[in-house]
């Protein structure tokens, strides 16, 4: 069991343990609040961590009381985790709470790999923010010492030129990211482990901006970094709980315990509708995604990182991985949205997404015709209208924060939105392309 999933941590590590907490975050904040910022934070020794990270002399705020947290972050998936990161980075006491401990199996972000990839069809913002988050991905995996990334090609098959790709070629020549266009013959070549009788040509995205992550791996990772930088863990489910005016108190915990902070962030994915029904549910449906890991003919690469590119297949349906540790993985073309339920739902994937799975998998890897199906995977997207993200501030109070509707692509930009969030919550300037598309007012509702 991680320390995350063991409570509270001890106190006797926390840098902050007899210092004034503040209140931060407001936009209202001075802006000469002399807040210990990141790049001091990671040039800081372990010596000066022992030490209070929020100098008392520069809190403008007063403080709620002793021991308090500025702020406290529900929610431990990947935007959570990386939220609560950045915040302790920029000097800020934080907590960071999860229902289940971080990537349970019912988090978003549980699954084994995710891919960071730029080509977005014409969506240029997600392009380039996919090309900043993966250079702070490198930066993270060097920093927590442990191999997150796996570099690795990306095909999308198609048979024609659609806008969205003609789109995506541009976007990567202004990005000036590498990529080809790659004929039925050179697929061939390059790929023989693949059937491509139904494909004119792919959309080659190389690994300088596609590369696979393991997801669950990279998610505690940031949690413990988090520990080690002096934020702590908490293992409970929190609602919000007592109000004064446009300021959240305190939260609720189950079992009857309070929480009290000067700022909240509630980064809590497909739970956002139960929470904040009436912001998420018109705006954010959450319903089921599946794969299942195929197990390779022993002794043969070809079906592995690094041989087996990632795929998308604009023809067939679905997207792929090559495997790492558990298989070949392929998520089918699901058909219509089944809502899901992320506390009740059972894990177990439906039988004819089975079914269409393996004559998929027959189809395009003939090799793995009759492949064992090795593990599952039933996961749920929460994705808004404009599939973009939702980081706001709450209409309601000034010191709550939302950031969720990660939807199917989000976990790549884990790095970018805590960056963000960290940025809301301290009342620094935003990113305008940014802010455009992910506040509420840019949500509307699924019904208009
Ligand atoms: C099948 C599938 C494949 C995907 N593939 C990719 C991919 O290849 N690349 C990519 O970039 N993205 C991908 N995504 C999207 C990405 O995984 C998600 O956007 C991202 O993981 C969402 O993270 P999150 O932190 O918002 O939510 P979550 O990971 O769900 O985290 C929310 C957390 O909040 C906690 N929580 C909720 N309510 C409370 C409460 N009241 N109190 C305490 N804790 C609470 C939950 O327990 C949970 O741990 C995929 C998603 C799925 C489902």
């Amino acid at each position: 069991m991680s320390e995350a999933r063991a409570g509270l941590r001890s106190l006797a590590h926390c840098p902050w343990r007899g210092c004034r907490p503040t209140l931060v975050n407001s936009a209202k904040q001075p802006k000469s609040m002399a807040m210990f910022h990141r790049r001091d934070f990671l040039t800081a020794s372990a010596a000066s961590l022992a030490a209070p990270a929020v100098a008392t002399s520069a809190l403008a705020r007063p403080a709620l009381g002793r021991g308090l947290a500025d702020v406290a972050v529900v929610g431990a998936g990947v935007f959570g985790a990386f939220a609560a990161l950045a915040l302790r980075e920029n000097g800020h006491r934080v907590v960071s709470l999860d229902q289940y401990g971080p990537v349970s199996p019912r988090a978003s972000s549980s699954g084994e790999t995710r891919s960071i990839r730029s080509g977005y069809g014409d969506q240029a913002f997600y392009s380039a923010w996919s090309a900043r988050a993966l250079t702070k991905w490198r930066a993270r995996e060097a920093e927590f010492g442990r191999k997150l990334l796996y570099p690795s090609a990306r095909i999308e098959l198609t048979d024609r030129w659609t806008d969205g790709m003609l789109a995506q070629r541009k976007i990567f020549d202004g990005l000036k990211l590498p990529y080809a266009i790659a004929g039925r013959d050179e697929l061939r070549h390059r790929f023989p482990q693949m059937a491509f009788d139904d494909v004119e040509f792919a959309f080659v995205e190389t690994a300088a901006s596609s590369v696979l992550v393991k997801a669950r791996e990279a998610v505690l990772a940031t949690i413990e970094a988090f520990e080690k930088k002096g934020g702590q863990s908490r293992f409970a489910r929190a609602t919000p709980g007592e109000a004064q005016g446009r300021r959240l108190l305190s939260l609720k915990l189950d079992g009857g315990d309070t929480l009290s902070a000067g700022s909240f962030v509630f980064a809590v994915g497909p739970w956002a509708g139960q929470l904040f029904p009436a912001i998420a549910h018109p705006r954010i449906s959450v319903y089921r995604s599946e794969y299942l890991y195929y197990g390779t003919p022993a002794g043969d690469p070809r079906f592995s990182w690094p041989h087996q590119p990632l795929w998308h297949d604009h023809i067939r349906g679905g997207w792929g991985f090559g495997s790492i540790e558990r298989g070949l993985k392929y998520s089918v073309a699901p058909g219509p949205r089944v809502d899901i339920d992320p506390d009740t739902a059972d894990r177990m994937p439906r039988d004819a997404l089975i079914k269409a799975s393996r004559a998929y998998i027959a189809a395009r890897f003939p090799a793995l015709a009759g492949a064992p199906i090795l593990e599952s995977r039933v996961c749920q997207v929460d994705d808004a209208r404009t599939t973009n993200f939702l980081v706001d501030r709450h209409p309601d109070f000034d010191n709550v924060f939302l950031a969720f509707a990660g939807g199917g692509h989000g976990f790549k930009h884990g790095p970018m939105v805590g960056d963000y969030v960290a940025d809301l919550v301290g009342g620094r300037p935003l990113e305008p392309d940014a802010a455009q598309l992910f506040q509420l007012g840019a949500h509307p509702s699924m019904a208009v």
